[in-house]
């Protein structure tokens, strides 16, 4: 691995972009940057404070001392309001100001917020209002949240938001969060990727005012057969199920419609890919919502290899010989 300047600690390897790093302001990742085994072996007391991610191609990383003042991307969770992280429950307690996703984010969750911070309502304003209020309070030296529900980078639109702040020379970080399709799975106590059934999760869309690109299209992802996860689409179910059945799955293919995933109120739905139009027309359901079809959902599988007897692993030896590797 090679950095940009001598002495540089930080490994990032993505698309051949360099990292501008110097020990002095080294970046705190701890996870994998892209390599399959580059790990960062940069310290939590010396931080990132990326305005742009690393995937350019001399993007600089300007990192400054943890001390930094960042904005806060936070990751709400699917609804229940125990199902944000640690980190992100933190952040929001030290919030001054906190914009969150109303028409999603839990209210509940804004009962952490301690009683003089200021809460904007981002259901009722455009990305460039969003940008106003964030860049006053951060030049006012407040803490600032921008809550999203699930998990950002999950049709989030953080990423327009990232770039504005980026040009404004203004840092921020993100809090991952629980995305609301294993919020779903949780809820219904189902695993997407079964042994033996699929070990592919797809997600997607049906296009609505953002247009889904044709090589996307819902029927075309179908062809695979794989667990599906349709998200923005509770309105379309008629629609979703033509697709659904121009590809892979069948009439009697099991499905589920999820509502409001660990909210008090979700309601679980299953159904098979023939009955997803009638069965949401009966539950009343046309938005938050996330569709679920693929054999997952029903009964056959095979045991996973890592827990079997006959296998041995890294961490356990077999207790018998087995020829089915
Ligand atoms: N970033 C979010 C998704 C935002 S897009 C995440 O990671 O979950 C909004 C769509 O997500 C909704 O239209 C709905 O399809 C889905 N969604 C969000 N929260 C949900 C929940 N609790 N239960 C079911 N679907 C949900």
């Amino acid at each position: 691995m090679t950095n940009a300047r001598e002495n540089s600690i930080c490994n990032h390897t993505g698309d051949g972009s360099l990292c501008g790093n110097t020990p002095e302001t080294i970046c705190n990742h701890t996870g994998k940057h892209s390599g399959e085994d580059s790990l960062c072996g940069n310290t939590p007391e010396k931080n990132c404070n990326h305005t742009r991610n690393h995937s350019g191609d001399d993007s600089p990383c300007r990192n400054t001392p943890e001390s930094i003042h960042r904005v806060h991307f936070v990751g709400a969770g699917p609804g229940a309001p125990d199902l944000i992280t640690l980190r992100g429950l933190r952040l929001l307690e030290q919030a001054d100001v906190v914009i969150y996703a109303g028409s999603l984010v839990n209210p509940a969750l804004l009962g952490s917020v301690h009683e003089d911070c200021t809460i904007y309502n981002s259901a009722e304003m455009t990305l460039e209002q969003v940008i106003e209020v964030i860049h006053s309070a951060y030049a006012e030296g407040k803490d600032i949240v921008r809550l999203h529900t699930g998990d950002p980078c999950l049709y989030g639109a953080i990423r327009e938001q990232m770039d504005r702040l980026g040009e404004l020379g203004i840092p921020y970080d993100d809090t991952p969060g629980v995305s609301s399709f294993c919020g779903a799975a949780a809820s219904l106590g189902e695993e997407y990727t079964l042994p033996g059934v699929s070990q592919s999760v797809i997600i997607t869309r049906m296009a609505g005012r953002t247009p889904v690109p044709e090589r996307e299209a819902l029927a075309s992802l179908a062809a695979h057969g794989a667990s599906m996860v349709i998200f923005l689409s509770a309105g379309m179910l008629e629609e979703v199920q033509r697709a659904l059945l121009a590809g892979a799955y069948t009439e009697n293919t099991p499905a589920a419609i999820v509502y409001k995933a660990t909210w008090p109120e979700e309601k679980l739905v299953r159904c098979t890919v023939g009955s997803l139009a009638r069965c949401g027309k009966e539950h009343g359901i046309r938005q938050t919502a996330l569709i679920l079809a693929g054999d997952f959902l029903g009964r056959n599988y095979e045991r996973s290899r890592l827990y079997d007897p006959g296998f041995s692993t890294g961490f356990r030896n077999a207790q018998r010989d087995t020829e089915d590797v």
